[in-house]
């Protein structure tokens, strides 16, 4: 019996989804919006000692249009709140963004009326990564999270 009608429908397409997903999960171009010391800490998980080259995650782009993962790193002030949604939508789609420390996520402990209360009330965020400033384990976590993720849209509807 040929394959084409051994295989349940979609068979091909399910594989080839897969294929994608784990080639885009490995293949992480991160930009670094970095705005203050919660900096500190991402150059540490980015340099050798915790290695996110074993993600695929360790070269990162500086031009929105050669990125993937939108890494926003420290707190968002109002006044730099523009430049930000600007690089997110020059970033081609598929594209994914992470929330990296407690000021980012939630303005965290700057309740005032220069800071944006969490960068999701300008642009979607995908993986929330919290501390002050987080743990590079808690980086490594969530970068596994986003890799999870990535996998489960892959052929699914892009936004
Ligand atoms: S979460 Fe803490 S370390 Fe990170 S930017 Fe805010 S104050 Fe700085």
């Amino acid at each position: 019996m040929p394959l084409e009608e051994a295989a349940p429908a979609g068979t091909i397409t399910t594989k080839l989804s897969a294929a994608l997903g784990w080639a885009r999960k490995y293949s992480i171009f991160q930009y670094p919006f970095v705005t203050a010391c919660c900096g500190m800490e991402f150059m540490s998980v980015a340099a050798s000692h915790y290695d996110i080259d074993r993600f695929g995650a360790g070269l990162p782009r500086f031009s929105p249009r050669q990125a993937d993962v939108l890494m926003v790193v420290g707190t968002t002030s109002h006044k730099i709140a523009p430049v930000l949604r600007r690089i997110y939508d020059q970033m081609a789609a598929p594209k994914w963004v992470v929330a990296f420390g407690v000021c980012t996520s939630t303005g965290g402990f700057y309740n005032d009326y220069a800071t944006v209360q969490g960068i999701d009330t300008i642009l979607p965020v995908d993986v929330y990564i919290p501390g002050c400033p987080p743990r590079p384990e808690m980086v490594i976590q969530g970068l596994m999270l986003l890799q999870d993720k990535i996998q489960r849209q892959a052929g699914g509807p892009r936004r």
